[in-house]
């Protein structure tokens, strides 16, 4: 993908610090991190999106980005690692190849998600949105739209 900042790091064109390669996905150092050792894992294939990603690369990413999650734990003496992915500019994504942030987290590291936790309306409110989320989902797993 022309202009892709993360399909020229994988094509060798912008330098990064390589973690770790294979034939789907790709692993490097973040250049701006949350903690030293934050690292993202990439599809070596373009994707804007999570959610076209084919199912074995999904996964690999999601595989690879424990493993590294837990090589911080044991190697750099983190407590801890959160898996974050961005889909979307509302959601917070700014380059846009789809990637898993995996960041290494201490106790005490003082960075805080600041995650809320509202309130439906009520139990019809909380159905309803059940409701469509379950009628959408059971075209099966492989349908984006
Ligand atoms: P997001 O906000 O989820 O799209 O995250 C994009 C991430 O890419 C940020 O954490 C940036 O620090 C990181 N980033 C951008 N350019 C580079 C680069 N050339 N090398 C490594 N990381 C980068
Ligand atoms: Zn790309």
């Amino acid at each position: 993908m022309e202009n892709c900042i993360f399909c020229k790091i994988i094509a060798g064109d912008i330098p990064s610090i390589k973690i770790y390669e294979d034939e789907l996905v790709y692993a490097f150092l973040d250049i701006a991190p949350i903690n030293p050792g934050h690292v993202l894992v990439i599809p070596k294939e373009h994707h804007e999106s999570a959610s076209t990603i084919p199912e074995a690369t999904a996964g690999r990413m999601f595989r690879i980005g424990s493993r590294i999650g837990i090589a911080l734990k044991r190697e750099l003496d983190y407590d801890a690692y959160n898996l974050h992915l961005a889909d979307g500019a509302a959601a917070g994504q700014v380059v846009m190849h789809a990637h898993l942030h995996v960041v290494p987290r201490g106790v005490e590291d003082n960075f805080h998600w600041n995650w809320r936790q509202l309130p439906y309306a009520d139990d019809a409110a909380r159905a309803a949105v059940a409701e469509k989320l379950i009628r959408r989902l059971a075209n099966g797993p492989q349908n984006n739209d």
